[in-house]
């Protein structure tokens, strides 16, 4: 018998093998099941064989209050709650958020199967750094928007992701040949499907593959960090020797490793070794 709550399950984002045993084993447990779409759940029920004998709740982007209460409602009652996407995980760029937030400040158990992401399956085979990433949800349509989007984040110091569709994604390389011209960037298309693919290159190599071969499927941007001019320890000891001169220890190693992100002990050390000079 399972606890009552919320329950946020992945769901397969292609592949419906990608579903975990204990999601399965919730799924077939849970009394009430909040969707995107009802029609596409229940198929995935069909084919992983749980009984539809249960209440489907359409959760959608634009019912996220309403429907939020009433499944609050449901839980009080002692009911377990599924919230579940039509693919990947639920509340990443799916709704889900009010909910869950509702269920906290009410103190409501909520708990989640975690399972597929696009945006995290896209990374892994992306190839580009994974220390630090952000995700930043779906490019926007308009060029205005798309374009100021760019420009408010070109200069951060992270891989970026973004969620993007076929029609609009040689738009958005366009733009992207703009901003980013330096940067690379992969395409990952279909992921977990049969025609997965994953392509890097620059956004004017991309451009020329996706005019030649129309975009097709669902896809995930992601674009390289920015590059810093890689500047040695030896490279700065003339400007460090200078600064020494004119400013205290503390303020000229400051500066140094705000301005070249070297290493904060290796530019004391130099500093202390210069003034020792
Ligand atoms: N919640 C989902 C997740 O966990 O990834 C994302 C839902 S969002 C509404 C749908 C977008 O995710 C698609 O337009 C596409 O950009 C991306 N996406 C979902 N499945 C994908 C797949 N199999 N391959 C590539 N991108 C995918």
């Amino acid at each position: 018998m399972l606890r009552t709550g919320l329950y946020i399950i992945a769901s397969p984002i292609g592949n419906i093998q990608d579903i975990s045993a204990r999601a399965v084993d919730i799924l077939k447990q849970a009394e009430v099941i909040a969707c995107e779409d009802t029609r596409i759940t229940k198929k995935l029920f069909s084919l992983l064989s749980i009984s539809l004998q249960k209440k489907f709740i359409s959760y959608e982007d634009h019912s996220e209050n309403q429907k939020s209460q009433q499944i609050i409602n449901f839980i009080n009652n002692g009911q377990a709650v599924v919230l579940i996407s039509d693919a990947g995980s639920p509340l990443i760029s799916d709704p889900g958020y009010k909910l869950v937030r509702l269920c906290r400040q009410q103190n409501i158990y909520v708990t989640a199967i975690p399972g597929a992401c696009a945006l995290i399956t896209a990374l892994q085979l992306s190839g580009l750094p994974t220390n630090r990433f952000m995700f930043a949800g779906f490019i926007p349509n308009k060029d205005k928007a798309r374009e100021d989007l760019f420009d408010e984040l070109k200069d951060i110091d992270t891989t970026l992701i973004f969620y993007e569709t076929a029609p609009r994604l040689l738009k958005t390389l366009a733009a992207a040949a703009q901003k980013f011209s330096d940067r690379e960037i992969s395409i990952a298309r279909e992921l977990t499907k049969l025609y997965e693919e994953t392509l890097t290159g620059s956004a004017n190599e991309l451009i020329e593959h996706f005019t030649a071969n129309e975009p097709k499927g669902e896809f995930v941007v992601i674009i390289a960090p920015p590059q810093h001019e890689q500047i040695s320890i030896d490279d700065i000891r003339p400007y460090l020797e200078k600064r020494l001169r004119e400013t205290s220890l503390k303020t000229a190693v400051k500066e140094i490793c705000a301005q070249t992100k070297l290493n904060k002990n290796d530019v004391y050390n130099l500093a202390l070794e210069l003034k020792h000079e």
